[in-house]
């Protein structure tokens, strides 16, 4: 047999390696007093989030799904001085917890949080924003049945070179038979990351605390061919 199981494993590189943002953890246990759903990313995932939007050099960073902003204090406290988080959720009992662990992270004035529906929200950027370059790194983990659009949303808000960052891309491997919304929500994007020649995109499995799921990573291309000006 193997000498220990995957949380085992992921509890030692998680002391040995990751070093928690202790303001991440502390957001983390007031979402649980209060019920919400422990549906946070894992401590090492966030932590590579943290390390995408550092090695990235993203400066403007979307977070669709907020939850109790765990993964908001992970990415938002890789941001250079002056740069900006926009997190998105659609339920208010969980943005009213994240408003309180961002503000007690000191990153109140680095993140914008915004409640409602995040198709409704993005278009609204999109609206406002014509220039196509809003955002330089996407993370999206909301509701799987929008995948497709929210990839979508995020390509006409990101210029060349922007990094979209995709969770829960293997979903239990729920992904190959596709039986229902959620996996065929998933599907229907990763699909899109495939085929649009806008996106250059892999997807890595992961197992440990959070079961067997995956991230799908993206980078963003012009939309010019290259060799045109
Ligand atoms: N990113 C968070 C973290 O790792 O700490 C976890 C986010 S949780 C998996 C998904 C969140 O998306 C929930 O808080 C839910 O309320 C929100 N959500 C679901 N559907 C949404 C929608 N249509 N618009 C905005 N937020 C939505």
């Amino acid at each position: 047999g193997l000498p220990a199981d995957v949380d085992a494993v992921e509890h030692l590189i998680t002391e040995l390696v990751v070093t928690p943002d202790e303001r991440a953890e502390h957001a983390a246990r007031r979402a649980m007093d209060a019920g919400l759903p422990p549906i946070e990313v894992a401590p090492n995932h966030g932590k590579l989030l943290h390390l995408l939007v550092a090695m990235s050099g993203a400066r403007r960073v979307l977070e669709i799904g907020t939850l109790a902003g765990y993964s908001t204090i992970w990415m938002a406290s890789a941001l250079p001085p002056g740069g900006k988080l926009v997190t998105i959720d659609n339920e208010p009992r969980h943005a009213r917890i994240a408003a309180e662990n961002i503000a007690e992270a000191g990153l109140s004035d680095a993140v914008d949080l915004r409640i409602g529906d995040a198709t409704t929200i993005l278009e609204e950027l999109a609206r406002s924003a014509p220039t196509a370059d809003s955002f330089d790194f996407v993370f999206i983990d909301a509701d799987k049945e929008n995948i497709p659009e929210y990839l979508r949303l995020a390509l006409s808000l990101c210029g060349d070179g922007a990094v979209v960052v995709l969770d829960n891309a293997v979903w239990h491997g729920a992904i190959v038979d596709a039986a229902d919304h959620a996996a065929q929500g998933i599907r229907a994007g990763l699909e899109l990351l495939g085929s649009e020649p806008r996106f250059d995109a892999t997807v890595i499995q992961t197992v440990g605390t959070k079961g067997w799921d995956g991230f799908a990573i993206a980078r963003v291309r012009s939309a010019r061919r290259q060799g045109e000006p």
